[in-house]
């Protein structure tokens, strides 16, 4: 499997994933309130190489100079601070942004110790004491289908030695990784 079909198949994911929260939304648009400027939410996360690359990509598609501002941002980031992509109460890197940040302040559903269970962030649905399971996201089933693509990508595309997971900061301010195609690079000028 060639790149650009598995960075589809990512991207189809995360469409899949937006489509999911806006359902969700439209039907408990009265609990969440998710908006701009609202980011607690926001702390120094880590994600798989798939969608490292693709977050790479993105600031280097960007005008030099919003690059190396979060570039810059990255370089100065603490592990247990904020995101080093919010600026203002927003994400520099909103379009972009990774599976995890797209599902904040929705439902999760999950099993802990067997036991299924539902988890949301504490400013939205407050004082609703259960909730329906298809009000939820299936943060397994999604992290399932996340994993397995993240492998394809490694097998398939990655020729030096990787890293599990990367930090939002180590993203922008890491070596570039030798890609095993020649149309597709992470390097800064790529
Ligand atoms: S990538 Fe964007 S949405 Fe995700 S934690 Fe960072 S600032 Fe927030
Ligand atoms: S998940 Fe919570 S903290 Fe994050 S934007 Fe939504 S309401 Fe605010």
């Amino acid at each position: 499997m060639d790149i650009s079909q598995i960075l589809n198949n990512y991207q189809h994911l995360l469409a899949k994933t937006d489509e999911r929260c806006r359902e969700i939304l439209k039907n408990y648009s009265g609990h969440i309130r998710c908006k701009k400027g609202c980011a607690m939410c926001c702390c120094h996360i880590s994600v798989f190489p798939i969608e490292a690359a693709v977050m790479r990509l993105a600031v280097n598609a960007l005008p030099e100079a919003a690059a190396d501002h979060i570039r810059k941002k990255a370089r100065t980031a603490l592990p247990q601070g904020a995101c080093p992509l919010l600026e203002d109460g927003a994400c520099l890197l909103y379009d972009s942004r990774p599976i995890i940040c797209r599902t904040h302040g929705f439902p999760i559903f999950f099993i802990q110790d067997g036991k299924q269970r539902i988890d949301v962030c504490p400013l939205n649905f407050e004082g609703v004491s259960s909730l329906p399971g298809h009000a939820a996201i299936d943060l397994e089933r999604l992290n399932q289908t996340l994993s397995l693509i993240n492998r394809m990508f490694i097998s398939n595309c990655v020729t030096s030695p990787l890293q599990e997971r990367f930090t939002i900061a180590e993203i922008f301010i890491c070596e570039p990784l030798t890609l095993n195609t020649s149309h597709f690079s992470l390097n800064k000028d790529g």
